[in-house]
Formats: structure tokens, C-alpha cells, sequence
């Protein structure tokens, strides 16, 4: 049963409520959750849900049907995100797990450690007591191992994950580790679970071989009453009658686990798998499906590995692993990013420095596509300030106002905003990042309308254009041009005139409480909007990927060649080559340049001399 309280609810009309409840011997929790305050509670009160319905302070009372109520998604709508030291799960920023099946050493831990966090795993796993089905196998190094993870943690900067497999573990496991597992054959080892629940510390419950979903959901609910609700679900694969993978990786527990649970859940398709070949395929399938993340194993010499060789990745495999599911996660609304830990350390800086939450300045309002480009970026690390042109953005960040500004540069069907790439030559800042976002349209109308109520549509220009298609089906349809699509959507919900419509995005749905009316109807679904993000002051940490100049060159034959056989001569591949006119020097034009590499390190130390020879104005406008 779910008991919603109105806001205004004093503590002595929730002390009647939770005594009532204390009296029934009913197990019950306080969620705070979209300004809502509910209590959940499981058990028989011995009163109606009607009975609790009349006691003031109370709105409703949803009975909850399942047997799992705490993890329910009626108790909790909003999807968990499970904290762990920088990294959350279950947000818009897929979380990679990875490392060997054991902790071996600490040489081997060490050097897959760093060869993962290269290639943008956010958290390291090792066994130290492995559950071996033989009791001849390799049993794992103990606490030996645990040391090695800690480690791990404090020289490659990684939060680290293992398996404990009996309650003795528990101290072991707080002093050393950042995330506990319990393994597929502890499922249902009710100590077990009752034992992390009382740990606190974030737990990924894996899958039983054999547990259907309801299984498992109930052994999840065991953590959460015990108070624990940093749960992340595994899905390991099930034992199934086919016999050529190691086990059957059930993906459409995914979409079912997301209907019924707020809990993050995660894809392991090594242990699902258990072939190295299989595993990039599933996992890529996972992401696909909605996964929140992964976790694989690899290994830096898998035929000598102690346990789980055969579907280990090379760390090779593992980073052309990562790049495809870079280009996957923006088609499902999701991120890859290599830099993620990173990221939060430039936040988390900021925040030292200036003693205050960073912020970061982008268009529109919330809802907006700029707005889900910061989320995306920076999680909830940074809080997103709304800007009403590209040059606000600018000036904000130039006044310190913001400490980033998010700005898009291309678009893949429309091509680039000219005005960003001139408002960065105007002013002295750093691009630090990059994001690209898959951009999908929605017709958002207040709720209950029908199509043949609506008059008028509201968004962008840009928007109308990427829907022409769809538009012209309906030529009745007036027109109206607003700054951003989310400001169309708040300014709809304020009227509240069901003639009104606008085309923007699901997020701005959610957040004005509008539905969808029509979902998907951009032209081409192929697009795509890449953004940067910029700063006054770049980060000194991170590796860099990628770098964007400007350069202008003499009006001489052959000049702008001259500087691109620089690149030519020295392998550096450019992905990006645009020119823009010079304001107040007619028919001069600047160029645009991205390139891959970090032009600022070392190795393009004499590059970058010879590219300032042959131009006249030479600008880098950040590496990252
Ligand atoms: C593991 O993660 O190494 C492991 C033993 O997994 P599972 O419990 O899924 O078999
Ligand atoms: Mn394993």
C-alpha cells in the first residue's frame, strides 16, 4: 500500500499515520519523490485502505499489487539513480563496468585497471572470493585481493566492485571495496541479502540462474527493507535447455524490469555468454534495449587467466566494444563518455575553487534540447542555467555568472550554426567537450486533446523545417515561431487552450506534464546534434581525443594547401573543415578545423609551429 501525504502535512498527523502502521507490525518507508511524500508500506495494517484514505494530511492510498513493494515502480515513479562515489546509475550516462573475473595479482589488477579506464569503463571489478563450481578451481586471493582493489581505487582512480558470498565478508568488504555483488548462486541467500542491506553500501544483485523475474525483484525488496536502496539489478543470463552459449541472456527482462522497478539494471554478457565472441554483440544488444550499463570482464592475457579466460575480452576487443556502444547510447537517448571520470573531477573542481554549485549556461528552458545536452554531459553535477540567445551563453560564462556554457555547433541534417562558430572567434574561451544528441520530435498537447482540436503549432524554425514532412499532412495547422521548443511547450501549458500544440521533445513532456500526441516525426530519423561545451578556464586533467582550430591564411595560390599538407604530411586526420566570412574583410574567410589528436600535446609540438608559419591569424580553440 502507498500512502501519498499532502504537501502541507504536519508531524503529528504523520506520527498518527506511522503509528498505526508501527502498531500493525507493517514494514514502511518515507520516499520524497517529484515534491510528493509517500510512505510504502508492506504488511496487513488491520484497516482499509479507506481507512487511511480519511486520516488527514492523506491524498490517496494505492494498493500495491505485487509482491514487491519497495521496489515497485507504482511506489516510486521516477527511475533510482544509484550513487557511487562519481558515477550514478540509471541516469542518461551509460555506466560500463569492467576487469578480470578474479583479481589474480596485483600487477594483472593494475594493468587491466588502467587499460578499461582508457577506453572509458567508470568502475573496476575483480573477484577476491570467487563461487567456484569446483572446489579444485581457483577460489579467489581473499583479502589479499580486496587490498589490491583498494588499490586499484586509489592509483587509477576507479571505484571498484566484488562479490561477497557470506555474511563473515561483510567487515572485509566495507573496509576495501565501493560496491558489493551478490553473485547469480546467491540470489536467494536471504542472510546474504538481509546482510547488505544492512551494509548500506551500493549492491548489483545479479540474476539467479534459474529466478524468473519475480524472483528476483523479491530478493531486491529484501535489500531495500532492510533500508537499503542503492540496488542495481543484474541480468547474467538464465539456464535455459540450449546448450551452445554458456547461459541464455534473457534481454527482454530489460524493457520488463524498466516497466516494473525504478531500479537501474545493468547487462552482463560474459557470464551470459561465456564465449568472448558473443559478448560485443549482446552487449551492444543490451544497450539497445535500455540497459543502463554493462559489466565485462577482460582480461589482459585470458588464455592464462584463473578463471573465465574463454569469455574474457582483450583490451582491445573491450575499446572497439566501447566505441559502438558510443554511437548506440545517443539512438536510445543515452551517453558513452570517455571522460566521464574525468568530468565530474572538472566539476567537482569548480566547485572547490568557487566554493559553489557549478552551473552551466545553455538555451531555452528546461526540457529544452541544450538543457538535456548538459544533463547528459555532466549528470547531476552541474546545475543547468536557462539562456535566452547563443550570446547570453557567452556573456554568462564571460561574467562568470556560468562556469560552462553548453552550445550546439552542427546539426546533421541542417549543417552548422554559423553564429556559435563566430561567437567563438569573438571571445576568448575553451571548448572543453563535446556531446552529440540523437534529436527526436514529438507533438506535445495538453492532455486529453485530440488531433482535431488543434489550430496551431508552436516551436522553433529549426523544428518546423526537421518536420516538414509531417506539417504538410496538415496544412490547416497555423504556425507559430517561438526562441526554443521547451519555452513553446511552458508557454502551451500556461494558457492551457487544447487549440495549441507544440513540437518538441519527451523530456519537455514530462517536465510540463503534457502528452505526446504523436511521437517520432522528424523527417529523418538520422538526427543529430552535436554540441560543446566551453569554458573560461580549461581543465588540466583528461585525456584529449580531439582538437578544433581557427585559422585564417594569405590571399596567395595555394595557401590554405599549404596548411593542410601539414596534416597530410603528418597523419593527423581532420573530421571538420568549414570556412566563415571575416566580419568587415569581404570575400576573407576563416577556417574551421577539427581534427583527431590533442594539437596542444607535445608530440604536435613542431606541427603546431609549422601551421602558425603558414597562417596569419592561428586560434586554437581547445583540445578535448
Ligand atoms: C562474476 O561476476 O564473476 C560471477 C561469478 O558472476 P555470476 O554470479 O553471474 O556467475
Ligand atoms: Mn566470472
Amino acid at each position: 500500500m502507498l500512502i501519498v501525504l499532502e504537501p502541507e502535512i504536519n508531524q503529528e498527523q504523520k506520527n498518527t499515520i506511522l503509528n498505526i502502521l508501527r502498531d500493525g507490525r507493517c514494514i514502511f518507508r518515507e520516499i520524497t519523490s517529484t515534491g510528493q511524500t509517500i510512505i510504502g508500506a508492506t504488511g496487513d495494517a488491520g484497516h482499509s485502505p479507506e481507512f487511511f484514505e480519511n486520516l488527514p494530511g492523506v491524498v490517496k492510498v494505492i494498493p500495491v499489487k505485487t509482491a514487491f513493494k519497495l521496489v515497485s515502480r507504482q511506489l516510486h515513479p521516477e527511475d533510482t539513480r544509484v550513487r557511487i562515489g562519481d558515477v550514478e546509475v540509471g541516469g542518461e550516462r551509460i555506466v560500463v563496468i569492467a576487469g578480470p573475473c578474479a583479481v589474480e595479482s596485483r600487477q594483472q589488477a593494475l594493468a587491466i585497471a588502467r587499460e578499461v579506464r582508457n577506453s572509458g569503463a567508470v568502475l573496476f571489478r575483480g573477484g577476491a572470493f570467487k563461487p567456484r563450481t569446483s572446489p579444485y578451481a581457483f577460489q579467489g586471493l581473499g583479502e589479499d585481493g580486496l587490498k589490491i582493489l583498494a588499490e586499484v581505487r586509489e592509483t587509477v582512480g576507479m571505484p571498484v566492485v566484488t562479490e561477497i558470498t557470506t555474511p563473515a565478508q561483510a567487515d572485509l568488504i566495507m573496509k576495501y571495496v565501493d560496491v558489493v555483488q551478490i553473485g547469480a548462486r546467491n540470489m536467494q541467500n536471504f542472510d546474504l541479502l538481509k546482510c547488505v542491506g544492512r551494509l548500506g553500501k551500493p549492491v548489483i544483485l545479479k540474476r539467479g540462474l534459474s529466478a524468473t523475474i519475480e524472483e528476483w525483484l523479491m530478493s531486491a525488496e529484501y535489500i531495500l527493507s532492510e533500508g537499503n536502496g542503492n540496488v542495481i539489478l543484474c541480468e547474467r543470463g538464465i539456464r535455459t535447455f540450449e546448450p551452445y552459449t554458456r547461459n541464455t541472456l534473457d534481454l527482454s527482462a530489460i524493457p520488463v524490469i524498466k516497466a516494473l522497478t525504478h531500479l537501474p539494471v545493468i547487462i552482463d554478457p560474459s557470464h551470459a555468454t561465456g564465449m568472448r565472441e558473443k559478448v560485443s554483440p549482446m552487449a551492444r544488444a543490451g544497450i539497445a534495449a535500455g540497459a543502463d550499463g554493462l559489466m565485462i570482464e577482460v582480461h589482459n592475457d585470458p588464455d592464462r587467466a584463473l578463471s573465465d579466460g574463454a569469455q574474457s575480452l582483450y583490451p582491445n576487443q573491450f575499446f572497439q566494444l566501447m566505441r559502438d556502444i558510443y554511437v548506440i547510447a545517443p539512438v536510445v537517448g543515452k551517453q558513452l563518455d570517455f571522460g566521464y571520470l574525468d568530468k565530474t573531477r572538472t566539476a567537482r573542481a569548480v566547485k572547490k575553487t568557487t566554493g559553489k554549485e557549478p552551473k552551466a549556461a545553455c538555451l531555452g528552458e528546461m526540457g529544452s534540447n541544450s538543457h538535456r545536452a548538459c544533463i547528459q554531459y555532466f549528470g547531476s553535477d552541474v546545475t543547468p542555467l536557462s539562456m535566452r540567445s547563443f550570446r547570453e551563453i557567452f556573456d554568462s560564462v564571460n561574467s562568470g555568472a556560468a562556469d560552462f556554457g553548453i552550445i550546439p555547433l552542427e546539426n546533421s541534417l541542417a549543417g552548422s550554426i554559423h553564429e556559435n562558430y563566430d561567437l567563438l572567434l569573438e571571445y576568448d574561451f575553451r571548448i572543453i567537450g563535446e556531446i552529440t544528441l540523437r534529436i527526436k520530435h514529438d507533438l506535445l498537447c495538453l492532455p486529453g486533446t485530440k488531433i482535431e482540436e488543434i489550430r496551431r503549432v508552436h516551436s522553433h524554425p529549426q523544428v518546423f523545417r526537421q518536420c516538414r514532412q509531417y506539417l504538410d499532412r496538415h496544412p490547416d495547422w497555423d504556425l507559430v515561431f517561438v526562441t526554443d521548443s521547451a519555452q513553446a511547450v511552458k508557454q502551451i501549458r500556461e494558457a492551457g487552450d487544447k487549440a495549441d500544440a507544440a513540437l518538441a521533445g519527451k523530456d519537455a513532456a514530462e517536465i510540463y506534464g503534457m502528452e505526446v500526441l504523436e511521437e517520432g516525426i522528424e523527417t529523418n530519423p538520422r538526427n543529430f546534434t552535436r554540441f560543446v561545451v566551453i569554458s573560461a578556464t580549461p581543465p588540466t586533467n583528461g585525456s584529449r581525443r580531439k582538437s578544433s582550430l581557427v585559422y585564417s591564411t594569405g590571399n596567395q595560390p595555394g595557401a590554405l594547401f599549404a596548411t593542410l599538407k601539414i596534416f597530410a604530411d603528418n597523419g593527423i586526420n581532420l573530421v571538420k573543415l568549414e570556412s566563415r566570412p571575416i566580419h568587415g574583410k569581404p570575400w576573407e574567410y576563416m577556417f574551421y578545423i577539427d581534427l583527431e589528436g590533442d594539437i596542444e600535446s607535445d608530440e604536435f609540438g613542431p606541427v603546431l609551429g609549422r601551421l602558425r608559419e603558414k597562417t596569419d591569424f592561428f586560434k586554437i580553440l581547445g583540445s578535448y
